[in-house]
Parts: structure tokens; C-alpha cells; sequence
């Protein structure tokens, strides 16, 4: 277990756009706050979405494509550095209108409507490295 020590800094509320790309905004939001680690949830919904699923064995993202609009029923995910910027690492819940749920790693989600908390923190540079192991850029601190 890696543990790294931060402080809760700032805290914004965000409306993104109807149109806008979930990882996009969030990312632009970072990168133009100069927010270099955070964590966020966001609730709305989404007019379509590509969802990652991770092949351990294989080591690669399967895909599955949401065509229809779907509830953003709960969306998590933090920023750190990857190749010296803020990068965002999203994971999302959608329901359809039945109420059926589909999740995983956010590849692209269009938004409809969707409300932001993100917690900027301070402490260590969070960078994010190739891991051997997982063949996955995961958390190292500098
Ligand atoms: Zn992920």
C-alpha cells in the first residue's frame, strides 16, 4: 500500500455545459485552475458514454458503447499528473430508463446536464507512472 499525504485546499462547484465532454471539461477545469491533485464527484446525466472495462489478462480497455441518454447516477475520480499535466481518472455509474446500471472507466461521456464537486489538494507531486505489474500509470509521489 502506497499512502500519500494531502490537505483539502479549495473546493469548487461546477455546472459543465450541455455538449461538453465529461474527461475534457474536467480536465480543462484542472489544468486552467492549476489544480495538480483532487479528487471530484459529479451527478447529472449524459447523452451518450463509451465505458472502459480493464482486461487484466490481456492488459488492455474493452469497450462498451452507451448510445441512448442515461442518468449520471454517481461519478467519481481524481486528478494527478501524467507526463507533467492534470490528468483526470474517472469511473461512472449510469442508469437507463429502466433503471438499469452500467459501469466502469470513462472513455467519453457527453453531457446533458452535470453538476461538479472537485477537491483541490495540497501536498506531494502525484505522478502517474507505467507500473510493470498492471501495465497500468499509476501513483507515484515525487
Ligand atoms: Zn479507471
Amino acid at each position: 500500500m502506497n499512502v500519500f499525504e494531502f490537505n483539502g485546499n479549495k473546493d469548487l462547484m461546477v455546472r459543465l455545459k450541455c455538449d461538453a465532454d465529461l474527461i475534457q471539461s474536467i480536465t480543462e477545469l484542472a489544468r486552467s485552475k492549476r489544480i495538480e491533485a483532487g479528487s471530484f464527484t459529479a451527478i447529472g446525466a449524459l447523452k451518450s458514454a463509451r465505458l472502459g472495462f480493464y482486461d487484466q489478462k490481456s492488459h488492455e480497455y474493452r469497450e462498451i458503447g452507451i448510445d441512448s441518454a442515461c442518468e449520471l447516477a454517481s461519478c467519481t475520480g481524481n486528478i494527478s499528473l501524467k507526463d507533467g499535466v492534470p490528468f483526470a481518472h474517472i469511473h461512472v455509474v449510469l442508469a437507463d430508463e429502466a433503471g438499469n446500471i452500467k459501469a466502469g472507466h470513462l472513455l467519453k461521456g457527453v453531457v446533458f446536464a452535470a453538476e461538479v464537486h472537485l477537491r483541490q489538494l495540497e501536498g506531494p507531486k502525484l505522478e502517474r507512472k507505467y507500473d510493470e505489474v498492471t501495465r497500468l500509470s499509476l501513483w507515484n509521489v515525487k
